[in-house]
């Protein structure tokens, strides 16, 4: 579980509101649900053959003898509180979400115990435009974060009633290759043989490489699903890959299934995945709802922008407030609040603890600030105010005190100045 620090946040804030301004922009609501929730949640809505519920959930009983569970996805929650609210009833939402995530996984590079997770979910919407615009929406993303590392790849699963044909045919697969499985594996062969596709033990890769695919038993349904989503995403121009191997994580989805997946991370290579949920929201007991979304994981998106370089840089002040002299000091409060309340958004930073003009002029200089504003008792004798540029040579000039904020507008202006 890490801490963000200042020196980090830059690329944080860029990536919440780049994405954050295309979510509005393609039509997406912000909800907010809680971290906590009840166990059996997650446990129906994920599956009991999952990585997540076998042994990455964060779980205790409360004082009430309630078994609850730090959320290690939002989609549970976001469709918990969709019928919870009432918020079905054939609508159609467009809904989305972030925050932190728990797993108790093993540790290391992109990979974390509490990480943080943009939730995006299309509620009421059966058809495979909507995938594609998710898909889109994920595409423009990367195109304003000026992330180019990162590709595509697409599946179907099918219906439940496809894959349980499928299902059959891997469990006489792996039944013939059970002394090569491990235990996790042999625990999901009689559960949900699915589940092994998605292993991550490399020792499994050639005996998965050689399983029966699922795109063999697609149902006619969802076979033109996923030509309509493809002829579409070719249209878009957004360019893809098919992996028929690709399953995802979490037992609740059908038909589409994506990853976004990037090759500058190593191992921890998926930065965003996603697909159909048809099935959920009724299984949680909502009416049947088609669904789809995806999770995008900050922390690997970060990374990403960080080796980029495109994120913002934390912003400097507009103005630092030197002051020296019993009098001038606390008169120098004042004109900084003054100025907060004339400039909003512009950054004016006062030196606090006092010391020699030289002093703070170094700490102005360090701050990154534009002007300095400089009050001594002389000055403020005579009703004056000194300013001076900082980011270029320049003396300094004196200014009537009421006519301040209007002169640090204009100087502002003059040193082409912006706030963002
Ligand atoms: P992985 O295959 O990496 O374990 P997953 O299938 O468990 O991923 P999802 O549950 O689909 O992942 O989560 C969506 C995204 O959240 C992932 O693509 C990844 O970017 C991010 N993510 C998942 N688990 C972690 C974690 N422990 N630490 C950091 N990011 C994570
Ligand atoms: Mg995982």
């Amino acid at each position: 579980m890490n801490d963000v620090l200042p020196a980090e946040i830059g690329a944080w804030q860029h990536l919440e509101r780049v994405l954050g301004g295309l979510l509005h922009d393609y039509g997406y609501e912000e909800l907010r649900v809680p971290v906590v929730e009840h166990t059996e949640l997650f446990k129906r809505s994920i599956g009991e053959y999952t990585d997540i519920v076998e042994k990455e959930m964060y779980t205790f009983e409360d004082s009430g003898g309630d078994s609850l569970t730090l959320r290690p996805e939002a989609t549970a929650g976001i469709a918990r509180a969709a019928i919870s609210n009432g918020l079905l009833r054939g609508a159609r939402l467009k809904l989305w979400t972030a925050g932190p995530m728990f797993r108790h996984e093993r540790p290391q590079a992109g990979r974390f115990r509490q990480f943080h997770q943009f939730s995006v979910e299309a509620i009421g919407f059966p058809g495979p435009d909507v995938d594609a615009e998710l898909i889109a929406l994920g595409a423009r993303l990367w195109q304003r974060l000026g992330v180019t590392r990162v590709r595509l790849v697409l599946n179907s699963l099918g219906t439940s009633a496809a894959r349980a044909q499928y299902r059959g045919a891997l469990q006489t697969y792996f039944q013939a290759h059970e002394a090569a499985l491990d235990a996790d594996s042999r625990r999901r062969l009689q559960g949900n043989p699915l589940r092994i596709l998605d292993s991550k033990n490399p020792a499994l890769r050639a005996l998965i490489e050689g399983a029966p695919v699922l795109t063999d038993y697609l149902d006619e349904e969802s076979r033109q699903h996923f030509a309509a989503l493809r002829t579409m995403l070719d249209g878009l121009g957004v360019t893809y890959t098919i992996n028929p191997r690709l399953v995802r994580g979490l037992d609740y989805y059908s038909r589409t299934v994506f990853e976004w997946i990037s090759d500058a991370l190593g191992a921890q290579d998926a930065v965003c995945s996603g697909g159909r949920y048809d099935g959920l929201i009724s299984q949680l007991g909502g009416e049947a709802t088609p669904a789809v979304g995806f999770a995008l994981g900050i922390e690997r998106v970060v990374e990403l922008i960080r080796q980029a370089g495109t994120a913002g840089q934390s912003r400097p002040p507009a103005v630092y407030v030197i002051a020296n002299g019993a009098l001038a000091e606390p008169r120098a409060l004042q004109l900084a609040e003054q100025l907060r309340e004339a400039l909003p958004g512009q950054g004016v930073q006062m030196n606090l603890g006092g010391g020699s003009f030289k002093t703070q002029f170094r700490r102005a200089d360090r701050s990154g600030a534009c002007l300095a504003l400089i009050l001594g008792d002389a000055e403020l004798d005579r009703g004056m105010v000194a300013l001076k540029p900082l980011r270029r040579e320049a003396g300094q000039s004196e200014c009537p005190l009421p006519d301040l904020p209007a002169r640090v507008q204009k100087m502002l202006q003059e040193e082409s100045w912006t706030s963002t």
